[in-house]
């Protein structure tokens, strides 16, 4: 009876992980239709200058734009993407869509910066600094203005292919932002061993920057180090005017957040540079689960 038994729960639990793993590969072919089939969007929010209250750049959000499900956000898609080796093709995408927006968005010496995220596969392929350099090229966007945004995990999949194309980039005049910075593993010496330019601090400790000892040190000990290395710092996903002002008096330098604007569409994203930032409110927990 034992082996009966045995045997048909295992017969039961493959045929489970093959359903699973045919949802995994339609999801896939999904994806790929829609990388190939113009399903994928590109939403933008803005950083701000916190001391100026001014817009001085902003990053591609990609989105799936799906037939029945609707706007689908990236957490949703970019872990398969990731896993499935289809987040290169998809990062290719979003890199050229990102590059020709920011050239729509002005071309003088204060035109914005254009931030891009792209995962540890793209960066430690070969070839990513060429092609950056022929996107650049295409579509006639500044290397100056472009910010690709790495998280701590890439530095730890494969050092030294990362510092190899981030030393690349470096060169080709792209400026390296570190995103989600504090909750990963990266110690002083990686980071002045590396061209990094701007450290963001991760949404996790800005969220409590105000309420919490711990967040609030782990954020002044990031604001230190960025001074101390002479990098930028973007606080991310500022939502209240008291982190806002927090972050102000303790110097650091910009902010993103839902306060200022979530991420929007290209021509929602260019008519805030066309007149001031409206005097914001805070973004209440209840307004948390509409994203854009
Ligand atoms: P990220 O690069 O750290 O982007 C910031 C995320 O925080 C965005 O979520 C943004 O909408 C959200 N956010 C910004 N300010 C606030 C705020 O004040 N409150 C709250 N609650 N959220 C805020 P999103 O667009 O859902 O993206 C999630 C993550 O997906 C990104 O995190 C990034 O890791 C990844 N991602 C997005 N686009 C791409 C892409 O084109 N390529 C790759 N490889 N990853 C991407
Ligand atoms: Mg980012
Ligand atoms: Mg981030
Ligand atoms: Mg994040």
């Amino acid at each position: 009876w034992a082996k009966e038994h045995g045997k048909s729960s295992v017969s039961v639990y493959d045929t489970a992980r093959q359903a699973a793993s045919l949802e995994v590969m339609a999801l896939q072919n999904e994806l790929q239709r829609a990388i190939d089939g113009g399903e994928l969007v590109l939403h933008f929010q803005p950083t701000i200058d916190l001391a100026s209250r001014t817009v001085t750049g902003f990053e591609a959000l990609v989105r799936w734009q799906h037939p029945e499900r609707g706007l689908v956000g990236p957490a949703e898609f970019i872990p398969m993407a990731e896993r499935s080796g289809l987040v290169v093709p998809l990062g290719s995408w979003v890199l050229r869509e990102a590059c020709r927006a920011a050239v729509t968005m002005g071309e003088g010496d204060d035109a914005p910066s254009m931030g891009v995220n792209v995962s540890s596969q793209q960066l430690v392929r070969p070839g990513f600094v060429e092609e950056v350099a022929r996107v650049l090229r295409e579509s006639g966007l500044r290397s100056q203005r472009l910010v690709l945004e790495v998280t701590e995990s890439v530095l730890l999949d494969d050092f030294e292919a990362a510092e190899r194309a981030l030393n690349g980039l470096r060169a080709i005049g792209v400026s390296i932002a570190i995103d989600d910075f504090g909750t990963g593993y990266s110690s002083l010496s990686y980071l002045s061993q590396l061209p990094v330019d701007i450290l963001k601090v991760d949404k996790s400790f800005i969220d409590r920057v105000c309420a919490e000892d711990h967040s609030a040190s782990v954020t002044l000990a990031i604001l230190e180090m960025s001074r101390s290395l002479r990098l930028q710092t973007v606080a991310e996903g500022v939502e209240t005017l008291e982190q806002a002002a927090w972050l102000e008096e303790r110097a650091c330098g910009r902010g993103q957040g839902f306060l200022w604007s979530r991420p929007v569409p290209l021509a929602d994203a260019r008519a805030l540079l066309l007149r001031p930032l409206e005097d914001p409110a805070d973004v209440g927990p209840e307004d948390d689960a509409a994203d854009d």
